[in-house]
C-alpha cells in the first residue's frame, strides 16, 4: 500500500511537471485536433505537404542496416511534424485573433511567422547586425593596437596588458551570434544546444575580463588563480545543459546571476576609478542592465514579428559599439600612462 502511495505521488509529480514543461497553446484541444488530423492526412485545411507523404513498407528488418530506417525518411516525418505544428499553430492563432484572445506559447516558444523557411527573421538580423558589431570593433581594436600605438622596442609587443584578452573576448562574441542567428533560423536541439553553450562560455569569459580588469590584475599566476574555478564552473555547467538536462530555469539563474555580477563590478570600478572614458563604461552598464530586463520580461512577438529576446538583441547593437570603443580608449589610456613610465 506504502508503494501505491508512492507510486500515485511519483506519477501526480511527474505529471506536473510534465504539464508544467508544455505550453498553453500546444494543450489546446482544438491544436491537437488539427495536429492529429495532419500527421495523419498531411493537410492543415487546403494546406497540404509533401513531406507528410511517406510510405511505411520501405522499411525492412531483416536487411542490412542501411535499409532498415533511411535516414530521409526519418527527415521527411521530423518534417512533416514541424510542417503540422507551424500550420496549425497559424491556424490556431487566427482564430484566436478573431476572437480577440492575445498570443500564446506553443512547445515554449512565441507563434512566430516564418519567412523564408526562417523561423525568427528579425532575431537573426538582429543577430548578423550585432555579429558585424563585434568584427567592426574588433578589427579596429587590432589596428589601433598594431598600427597606430607604439610598440616595445624590445619585442615589437603592444603596451596594453589586456590584449590578448580582449582578442579571446572578441572571437568569442563572434562565435556566439554566430550560433544565436543559426539558432533563430531553424530551433532544432543541436542548434539550441549550440546557441546555449557559447552564450554561455561567452558569460563566463566576460565575468573573468571584469574582474581581471577592474582589479588590475596583471600577474600570470593571479590571472590564472581567478580563471580556473570559473571556467570550471562554466564548463561543468554547460556540460550538465549539454548532457544531463537543459534547464532553462536553472541557466537563466546563472547566467544573470553571472550578468549582475560583471555590470556590479563595471559599474563600482567606473565609480571609482578616474578614468577618462568612465561615462561610456556607465552607458553600457545602465543600458546592458535595461536591455537585460526585456530578456527577463517576456512578452509576444507583435505582428508575429518582433518579441521581447529580438529587441534585447536589436539593443547590444549600439552597446557593442560603445563597449569596443571603451576597449580602444582604455587601451591608448593604458599605452600613454606605460610609455611615459618607460621613458
Ligand atoms: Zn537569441
Amino acid at each position: 500500500m506504502v508503494e501505491c502511495r508512492w507510486l500515485g505521488f511519483l506519477v501526480t509529480f511527474v505529471c506536473l511537471v510534465h504539464v508544467l514543461d508544455a505550453s498553453i497553446g500546444d494543450s489546446d484541444p482544438l491544436y491537437k485536433a488539427c495536429l492529429e488530423v495532419c500527421t495523419k492526412t498531411g493537410c492543415v485545411g487546403k494546406k497540404c505537404f509533401q513531406q507528410c507523404q511517406f510510405s511505411s513498407d520501405v522499411t525492412s528488418p531483416n536487411g542490412p542496416w542501411y535499409m532498415q530506417e533511411p535516414l530521409y525518411l526519418q527527415w521527411k516525418q521530423w518534417g512533416c511534424q514541424g510542417d503540422c505544428q507551424y500550420y496549425c499553430m497559424m491556424e490556431r492563432e487566427s482564430e484566436r485573433e478573431v476572437q480577440g484572445k492575445t498570443p500564446v506559447k506553443y512547445h515554449g516558444k512565441w507563434p512566430f511567422r516564418r519567412v523564408f523557411g526562417i523561423q525568427e527573421p528579425v532575431s537573426v538580423a538582429f543577430s548578423a547586425l550585432n555579429l558585424s558589431m563585434q568584427f567592426h570593433g574588433w578589427v579596429s581594436f587590432f589596428i589601433l593596437l598594431y598600427y597606430k600605438l607604439p610598440l616595445r622596442p624590445q619585442n615589437r609587443k603592444p603596451y596594453y596588458e589586456y590584449t590578448g584578452l580582449w582578442h579571446i573576448y572578441g572571437l568569442l562574441a563572434m562565435n556566439s551570434w554566430f550560433w544565436s542567428a543559426v539558432f533563430h533560423s531553424r530551433d532544432v536541439d543541436i542548434t539550441e544546444k549550440l546557441d546555449y553553450s557559447s552564450a554561455i562560455a561567452l558569460l563566463g569569459y566576460t565575468l573573468i575580463l571584469s574582474i581581471l580588469r577592474t582589479f588590475n590584475v596583471r600577474e600570470e599566476a593571479a590571472r590564472v588563480m581567478v580563471a580556473a574555478p570559473l571556467i570550471a564552473f562554466v564548463t561543468t555547467h554547460i556540460l550538465y545543459l549539454n548532457f544531463y538536462k537543459l534547464d532553462y530555469g536553472l541557466n537563466m539563474k546563472v547566467c544573470v546571476g553571472m550578468g549582475i555580477a560583471q555590470l556590479l563590478l563595471w559599474a563600482g570600478w567606473a565609480g571609482l576609478s578616474r578614468h577618462p572614458s568612465r561615462w561610456k563604461l556607465w552607458v553600457v552598464v545602465v543600458g546592458g542592465g535595461l536591455a537585460m530586463l526585456l530578456e527577463i520580461y517576456d512578452f509576444p512577438p507583435y505582428k508575429g514579428f518582433v518579441d521581447a529576446h529580438a529587441l534585447w538583441h536589436a539593443a547590444t547593437i549600439p552597446l557593442t559599439y560603445l563597449w569596443w570603443s571603451f576597449i580602444k580608449d582604455d587601451a591608448e589610456f593604458q599605452t600613454s600612462v606605460l610609455v611615459k613610465k618607460a621613458k
